[in-house]
């Protein structure tokens, strides 16, 4: 079938083997907040099961949950949207796959800014399109730019998918630019996908714009994709979602009806109460994370061969380490990280698996004093190379 599971992703396999076997390994790789869901969110999952909502729902979600969805946007931005704009999945990673699957045809091009979240280029190649890669420049921080996708474009391509900020990079989109893109789909007929699942968590003056900003001028053109997984710590409930023309929308409830049926109907009524409730529990999560990168992208830099940007958004960093290629065996990502694992105990994941091979992802959605030790570890296994 040509789909991957990425050897790359080897050593954080072999990390969660040595976790497992007592060893203390400090684990840079997670995709996921640590922080627990909220408790008036896990609250509300209880209540719905306690007053029995454990039934099937609607297929696409239940009504309630979308529509506070679209009001959500609509009180944001200024649209329009209503119940049929919105479908809510078992995770943003099923509505990408639904939204992929109905616009992509065989030998269709998507163009996907690189370094790119690992599951767009495997996602297109099922549904038989081909992922055409577009470098970001590290110089501007990996901020995508029009330039770059109009130099990969043929007349085959299909459509873009965005995703700021950005996993792995943390890049934030510059709304100028993000507007150039829209309009520039838009002209071409050709979709755009505009992940946002890590819209909550942008620092240091960098300013999130959901590309649904230009939905009412080109509904045909803009697909959003976001998930309670990250804002609200709710990785585990799998609940996501997608805004898009209802024609599409449609399309995506005949693919999710035909496999999964509606996300658990325990999972939307915390999500409901999550999107209804106040934001001070996300907004405590957002200054931990913002702590947390403000010790650590100046650590990191400190050691002698690291160079690590400050990125724009996420919880993640994405330092260059090539100064350590051609020392201790280490050739590329994929070996610095099993040197660090082998040698500082700690976890992190190879850059190759998102198409950089020059870098390394760190998580920081662990303690800053977890934080603190992981790179007192790295620092001195990297200082006896
Ligand atoms: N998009 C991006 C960029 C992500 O990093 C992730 C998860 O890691 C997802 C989408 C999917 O999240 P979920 O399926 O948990 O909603």
């Amino acid at each position: 079938m040509g789909i991957e599971i990425s050897p790359t992703l080897a050593v954080m396999n072999r990390a969660q083997d040595l976790m497992a076997q007592g060893v203390d390994v400090v684990d840079f790789g997670p995709g996921e907040p640590d922080f627990p869901t909220p408790p008036s969110v896990a609250e509300a999952g209880k209540r719905a099961i306690d007053r029995g909502f454990t039934k099937y729902t609607n297929a696409s979600g239940m009504k309630p949950l979308r529509d506070a969805i679209a009001e959500r946007y609509n009180h944001r931005y200024g649209t329009k949207l209503t119940t049929d704009h919105v479908i809510a999945g078992t995770g943003g990673k099923q509505e990408l796959f639904n939204i992929i699957l109905a616009l992509v045809d065989q030998g269709d091009e998507v163009i996907i800014p690189s370094p790119y979240w690992v599951s767009f280029p495997d996602q297109v190649q099922f549904a038989g399109g081909t992922p055409v890669f577009a470098p970001s420049d590290p110089s501007r921080q990996f901020r995508p730019r029009l330039a770059e996708i109009e130099a990969v474009a043929t007349e085959r391509t299909r459509g873009v998918i965005l995703n700021s900020p950005c996993n792995p990079t943390g890049a934030v989109i510059a709304e100028s630019e993000l507007a150039a893109i829209v309009e520039w789909c838009s002209a071409r007929d050709l979709f755009l996908i505009f992940d946002e699942t890590y819209e909550f968590f942008v620092y240091d003056g960098a300013r999130h714009v959901s590309a649904i900003k230009w939905f009412e001028g080109h509904p045909e053109t803009i697909i959003v994709v976001n998930s309670m997984s990250k804002t609200f710590a709710m990785t585990g409930w799998r609940l996501g979602f997608a805004v898009a023309h209802p024609e599409l929308i449609g399309a995506a409830g005949k693919i999710q009806s035909h496999s999964t049926s509606n996300p658990s109907s325990i999972s939307q009524a915390a999500a409901l109460e999550a999107l209804r409730g106040d934001e001070s529990e996300v907004r405590r999560m957002f200054e931990a994370y913002r702590e947390r990168r403000a010790w650590l992208v100046p650590a990191l830099n400190r050691i002698k061969g690291f160079c690590c940007l400050d990125p724009d958004g996420a919880f993640y960093l994405f330092p260059e380490v090539k100064a350590f290629f051609g020392k201790a065996g280490i050739v590329d990502s994929q070996s610095f990280a099993d040197f660090l694992l082998d040698r500082a105990r700690v976890a992190v994941v190879p850059g190759i698996a998102f198409g950089s091979d020059d870098h390394v992802r760190i998580s920081y959605a662990t303690s800053l004093e977890r934080i603190k030790e992981g790179v007192k570890r790295i620092d001195a296994a990297l200082r006896k190379l």
